[in-house]
C-alpha cells in the first residue's frame, strides 16, 4: 500500500471570477472520491482520488482526513509531509494558514493552527516521557533558502547527519512550549515573509514556504529518544508562465519553479512506482526535494492536497494540477 494520500480541493468561485468570467464551473463532484472536470474542449475527464473536497467542505474536514493521521504519527516518532499544490489563487495558503494564523473562527482555522493544537493534544507528558517541540520556517526562492524567523540568514545550507537526518544548517529552531506561543511565532514568520517579499520585490506565490515541526520524545530511564518530523509545504504557484510574456527575472523564476515542481513529481513517482531498494530516488535534483528527503519516503506518510479554482476560465490549469495529483498515486 502506498504511503501517499492524494486529495483534490475546489474552493468556491471568487467574486472576481464571477465578474470577469461568469458563473461557469468546470468541476462536478460525483461522490467523496470521484469527480469530473470539463476541459476546454468540453470533454469530461473523470478522476478518482483518496478524497475530493468540494466547495462546501470546510477546513475541519480537510484537517481530519488528510492531516490528523500525520500528526498522530509525528508524536510517535514517524515523519510526515503535507503539501499543497496548485496555481496561484487556488487556495493553497488558505488551506494551510486559514484567513490568518491567528484566526479565531473555529470553522475557518487552517491546517497550521490545527496542527499546533493537535500536537499538544496528542503528546502525553508524564513521569515516563518528556517532550520537546521545535519549529523552523523557511522559504525557497530561486533555489536559495531563507530563514523566516531571521531574515539575515538568507542562504541556509542543507546538511545530512546519520542520527538527525536532513538538517537546515544554522536555521532558527524555536522551542515551543504551548500552542499560543507557537501561533505567535508562526504569525511572526508569516509577517517576515511579507517583509522579505517587499525588500526583494517578489510575490509570495513565487516561493515555496516550508514549516517544520520536530517532536522529540524522551523516555525516562531510557537513553533513546524518538523524533518525529512533520513538514508542511505551501508550494509556489504551478501556473504556466506565458511563453512570450515572461522575460528577465520572471522567466528565471518560472524556470526554477518548474524545475523544483517537476523534481517533486519525479521523487513522488519514484517512491510510489518504486520496486525495492535498487530504485533511485532523485532527491538531490532540487532544494525542495532535498529538504523533504527524510519526510517523504521510508515509512513516512505524505499527503498531497491539489488545490483548484472551479472556474471554467481556469479549467486548463486545474486539469494540469489534477494530472500532477493523479500521477502521484
Ligand atoms: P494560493 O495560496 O493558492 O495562491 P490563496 O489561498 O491565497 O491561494 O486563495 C486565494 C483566495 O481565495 C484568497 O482570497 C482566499 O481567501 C480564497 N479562498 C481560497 N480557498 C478558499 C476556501 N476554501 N474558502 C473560501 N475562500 C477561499
Ligand atoms: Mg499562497
Amino acid at each position: 500500500m502506498s504511503n501517499i494520500t492524494v486529495c483534490a480541493r475546489f474552493r468556491p468561485l471568487s467574486s472576481k471570477e464571477r465578474r470577469d468570467h461568469g458563473d461557469g464551473v468546470c468541476i462536478r463532484c460525483i461522490d467523496t472520491e470521484t469527480f469530473i472536470l470539463k476541459d476546454e474542449k468540453e470533454e469530461d475527464i473523470m478522476f478518482s482520488f483518496d478524497r475530493v473536497f468540494c466547495e462546501k467542505s470546510d477546513q475541519a474536514e480537510v484537517y481530519e482526513f488528510l492531516v490528523l493521521p500525520i500528526v498522530r504519527d509525528a508524536v510517535n516518532g514517524i515523519n510526515g509531509t503535507i503539501i499543497t499544490y496548485g496555481q496561484t489563487g487556488a487556495g493553497k495558503t488558505y488551506s494551510i494558514e486559514g484567513p490568518g494564523i491567528l484566526e479565531c473562527d473555529e470553522q475557518k482555522k487552517g491546517i497550521l493552527p490545527r496542527v499546533v493544537d493537535g500536537i499538544f493534544e496528542h503528546i502525553k507528558p508524564d513521569k515516563m516521557a518528556k517532550y520537546s517541540i521545535k519549529l523552523s520556517m523557511v522559504e525557497i526562492y530561486m533555489e536559495k533558502i531563507r530563514d523566516l524567523f531571521d531574515l539575515s540568514k538568507d542562504n541556509i545550507q542543507i546538511k545530512e547527519s546519520k542520527i538527525q537526518g536532513i538538517l537546515l544548517s544554522g536555521a532558527t529552531e524555536m522551542s515551543i512550549i504551548d500552542p499560543a506561543e507557537a501561533l505567535q511565532s508562526l504569525s511572526a514568520g508569516v509577517a517576515n515573509r511579507a517583509v522579505g517579499e517587499t525588500q526583494m520585490n517578489m510575490a509570495s506565490s513565487r516561493s515555496h514556504c516550508i514549516y517544520i515541526f520536530t517532536v522529540q520524545q524522551e523516555l525516562t530511564g531510557d537513553k533513546r529518544v524518538k523524533t518525529g518530523k512533520l513538514v508542511l509545504v505551501d508550494l509556489a504557484g504551478s501556473e504556466k508562465v506565458e511563453k512570450t510574456g515572461a522575460e528577465g527575472r520572471a522567466l528565471e523564476e518560472a524556470k526554477m519553479i518548474n524545475k523544483s515542481l517537476s523534481s517533486l513529481g519525479n521523487v513522488i513517482n519514484a517512491l510510489t512506482c518504486g520496486s525495492g531498494r535498487a530504485n533511485h530516488i532523485p532527491y538531490r535534483d532540487s532544494k525542495l526535494t532535498r529538504i523533504l528527503q527524510d519526510a517523504l519516503g521510508g515509512n513516512s506518510r505524505t499527503a498531497l492536497l491539489c488545490c483548484c479554482s472551479p472556474s471554467v476560465f481556469n479549467a486548463s490549469e486545474s486539469l494540469s494540477t489534477l494530472r500532477f495529483g493523479a500521477r502521484a498515486k
